[in-house]
C-alpha cells in the first residue's frame, strides 16, 4: 500500500507540474498499468517462500554471508547491498536489452507510449521472477541483515516511481542530483524510442554505472517535452491492455525494427 501511496504522491507532482503534455488515454493507461503492477506483486509475494526456501535448501539455516560473518553494522550492510546489487541489477537490465529473449520479456515496460508513476511498475510477470532468481546469488553470498534487505528494497521502489515521473527537477537541480541518483530527466532517455538512447541509463538508483561502463546519454529538458518515448513497435493502444501486456512477448515480430529471436548467422 506505501507503493501505491508514492504513486499517488507522484501522480499529484506530474498533474501540478507536468513537463510533457498529456496525450492519449492516460486513465486507460493508468488503470492497465497498476492492475499489473499489482499482478507482479502478487508474483512476487507468492514465489518469496519458495526463494526462502530455495536458499535454506542451498546454504542451509546459517548464514554463511560475508557481512554475517564480518558483523557489519547495518548502516556498513545497507551501503553494501546497494552498491552490489545496483551493480549486478546495471547488468542484469544491460542483459534485458540485449539478449533477444529477455529484450522480449523487457518490451512490456518500453512499449508504454508515454512514462509516468505508472510506467514504473509496468513489467511482464516474468521479468520480477528473472530479476529475483538472479538477485539471490548476490544476497546469498552477502548474507545481510533483513533490515538491509527491505531498506534496499523500499529504495529501488520509492527511485523508481519518481524517475518514470511526468515531471523535471530543473536543469540546475536536476543536473546536480543526477551525479548520485537516478532522476526523471535522467531515466526518460531510456524509454525514447531512438535505439541509442533506449540501450542507455540503465541505472535504476545509483548512475555510476552508466558512467563507468560509458553508457550515461543526455538531451536538455525542453528537448525531452517533445521526445518520442516508447518503442517504434506496439504503439498501438490495444498493447497497454492487461491481458495484451502478458501476450507480448509471444507474439510473433510486428516490425523490422524489432530485434528479432534469433541473430542470423
Ligand atoms: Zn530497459
Amino acid at each position: 500500500m506505501t507503493f501505491f501511496g508514492g504513486v499517488a504522491v507522484v501522480m499529484a507532482i506530474e498533474t501540478v507540474w507536468p513537463l510533457r503534455a498529456v496525450s492519449g488515454t492516460p486513465v486507460w493507461r493508468w488503470i492497465n498499468n497498476l492492475a499489473l503492477t499489482v499482478v507482479d506483486y502478487a508474483v512476487l509475494l507468492g514465489i518469496s517462500p519458495w526463494l526462502a526456501l530455495l536458499v535454506v535448501n542451498l546454504v542451509g539455516m546459517d548464514n554463511p554471508g560475508l557481512l554475517h560473518k564480518a558483523g557489519a553494522g547495518p548502516w556498513v550492510s545497507f551501503f553494501t547491498v546497494l552498491f552490489c546489487l545496483q551493480f549486478a541489477a546495471y547488468w542484469l537490465h544491460r542483459a534485458f536489452h540485449a539478449v533477444p529473449v529477455l529484450w522480449r520479456i523487457h518490451t512490456v515496460h518500453h512499449c508504454d507510449p508515454e512514462v509516468d508513476a505508472t510506467t514504473a511498475n509496468r513489467h511482464h510477470p516474468l521479468e520480477p521472477i528473472i530479476g529475483a532468481l538472479a538477485m539471490l546469488p548476490v544476497v546469498v553470498i552477502l548474507g545481510p541483515d533483513p533490515m538491509a534487505i527491505l531498506g534496499y528494497n523500499i529504495l529501488v521502489a520509492a527511485v523508481a516511481v519518481v524517475s518514470h515521473g511526468n515531471f523535471s527537477f530543473g536543469p540546475r537541480l536536476d543536473g546536480l542530483l543526477r551525479l548520485f541518483i537516478v532522476t526523471p530527466d535522467f531515466h526518460r532517455m531510456h524509454h525514447s524510442t531512438e535505439r541509442q538512447y533506449t540501450d542507455s541509463n540503465y541505472a535504476t538508483i545509483l548512475p555510476v554505472f552508466d558512467y563507468v561502463f560509458r553508457t550515461a546519454t543526455r538531451l536538455p529538458t525542453e528537448q525531452q517535452k517533445t521526445m518520442r518515448l516508447g518503442l517504434p513497435y506496439f504503439r498501438d493502444r490495444k498493447f497497454s491492455r492487461l491481458d495484451q501486456m502478458f501476450l507480448i512477448p509471444f507474439l510473433p515480430r510486428r516490425s523490422p525494427d524489432q530485434p528479432p529471436l534469433r541473430n542470423k548467422a
